[in-house]
């Protein structure tokens, strides 16, 4: 398969993958608006490993939810939102996994989200755009949770 690209907006930063993505999540927590600037946001999850970053990068990092930690890389140069560790990619997959915020790789081809989380947060105005079953209010807390709900969407 051909290699999707996703770069920021000066192009100096890139990540390279090799492989397909597990999922794609749409998230409107308040985080993700603020990172973003946007009120929803679009994320394909990768296995680590199947990702190469190329360029300069600083980081953020954020607690997320039951103590976990999130740690984002960004362009020093535009500023550019390019990808972040899953915090519980581990205790899922029992491997790393990185997202990669959609609009990195503007591909139009890019097929509909998974799951949309946080729904809680989305302006009344904004519309669905996935199905009743695939929405959540919130996100799944516990570990537990998490795994019940990617089950649920054959992504476990
Ligand atoms: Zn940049
Ligand atoms: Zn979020």
């Amino acid at each position: 398969m051909t290699k999707e690209v996703a770069q920021c907006q000066c192009g100096q930063l890139q990540i390279v993958c090799a492989n397909n993505y597990l999922m794609h999540g749409q998230c409107s927590c308040e985080d993700c608006q603020r990172r973003t600037g946007t009120p929803t946001s679009f994320h394909l999850y990768y296995k680590a490993k199947d990702v190469e970053i190329k360029g300069e990068f600083k980081t953020f990092t954020r607690k997320a939810e039951e103590g976990r930690e999130i740690e984002f890389i960004f362009c020093p140069e535009c500023g550019g939102s390019l990808a972040f560790d899953i915090p519980w990619a581990d205790d899922v997959y029992g491997e790393k996994m990185t997202g990669i915020p959609l609009g990195n790789f503007t591909n139009p081809k890019i097929a509909a989200p998974d799951v949309s989380v946080w729904n809680c947060y989305l302006p009344t105005w904004f519309p669905n755009v996935v199905t009743e079953t695939r929405r959540m209010a919130e996100q799944p807390k516990t570990i537990d949770d998490i795994k019940l709900v990617l089950r649920s969407l054959g992504k476990l």
